[in-house]
C-alpha cells in the first residue's frame, strides 16, 4: 500500500510550496491537483468557451486528455500532448479553471487520473477536494489556511518581486472571490474533512508550516 498526504485550503495559503517540500523530504512525488483544472481551463479559454455553458464544456471534455510527468522532479502537465505548464500559471487561467471546476464532467475526469496516480505512489497531493472526495483514506489529511490579507500580500510580493503592477486590495477581493466559488459550489466544495489537521498559517513560516506537516505525517503513520 502506498502512502498519501492531502493537502486541502484555499487559493493562496501556500499549498504547492508546502507540498513541494514535504514531497522532497520524504521521496515521494508532488501531484499538484489544480494545475490539472488549469490545464482543462486553458482548452477552454483557446476554444472561446464560456464558463456558463454547461452543454459545450462537457462536449469539450470527450477531445480532452490531461496527463502528467515529471521533468528533474517538477511536474509537468500535458493538455492533449503539449507542455502547457507556463501557460497555466496566467491569472486568467486560473479564473477558468475556477469556473469550470464546477462542472462534474471536468471533476470525473481528473478525479479518476489523480487516484491513479496515488494507487501507484506514494504522493503528497495538494488542492481543495484530496481530503474529502479523492482520497478519503489518505494517510493523513492537512487543511492548510492563512487569512485573505495574509494570502494577498504573498500574492502582491511575488507580482512585485517579478516586476509587475499590483493592487493589494485587488488581489485580495480577487481571492475572496475565488474563495467563496470553491466553497459555495455544489460539487465537492472546499472544505476541512472531519479527520483533517488544520493548520493557519497565517503566523507561520514555510519552514514551521513544512515541519507541521511532516510531523502529522510521522504521527499517522505510527
Ligand atoms: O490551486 P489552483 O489555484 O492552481 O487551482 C485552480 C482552480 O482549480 C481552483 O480555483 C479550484 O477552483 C480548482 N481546483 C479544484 N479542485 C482541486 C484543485 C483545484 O476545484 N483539487
Amino acid at each position: 500500500m502506498s502512502f498519501s498526504i492531502a493537502i486541502d485550503g484555499p487559493a493562496g495559503a501556500g499549498k504547492s510550496t508546502i507540498a513541494r517540500k514535504a514531497a522532497k523530504n520524504l521521496s515521494f512525488i508532488y501531484v499538484d491537483t489544480g494545475a490539472m483544472y488549469r490545464a482543462m481551463g486553458l482548452y477552454f479559454l483557446r476554444q472561446g468557451i464560456s464558463p456558463e455553458d454547461s452543454e459545450k464544456i462537457e462536449e469539450a471534455c470527450e477531445q480532452i486528455q490531461v496527463s502528467i510527468t515529471y521533468e528533474n522532479g517538477e511536474q509537468q502537465v500535458l493538455l492533449n500532448g503539449e507542455n502547457v505548464s507556463k501557460e497555466i500559471r496566467r491569472e486568467e487561467v486560473g479564473n477558468m479553471a475556477s469556473k469550470t471546476s464546477a462542472n462534474s464532467k471536468v471533476r470525473e475526469k481528473l478525479v479518476a487520473l489523480q487516484r491513479e496516480l496515488a494507487e501507484k505512489e506514494n504522493v503528497v497531493m495538494d488542492g481543495r477536494d484530496i481530503g474529502t472526495q479523492v482520497l478519503p483514506h489518505a494517510t493523513v489529511k492537512i487543511y492548510l489556511t492563512a487569512s485573505s490579507r495574509e494570502r494577498a500580500k504573498r500574492r502582491y510580493l511575488e507580482l512585485k518581486e517579478k516586476g509587475m503592477e499590483a493592487d493589494l486590495d485587488e488581489i485580495e477581493a480577487d481571492i475572496k472571490e475565488r474563495d467563496h466559488r470553491d466553497m459555495t459550489r455544489e460539487i465537492s466544495p472546499l472544505r476541512q474533512a472531519e479527520d483533517a489537521v488544520l493548520i493557519d498559517a497565517s503566523f507561520m513560516n514555510i519552514e514551521q508550516v513544512t515541519q507541521a506537516v511532516l510531523q502529522a505525517f510521522e504521527e499517522k503513520r505510527r
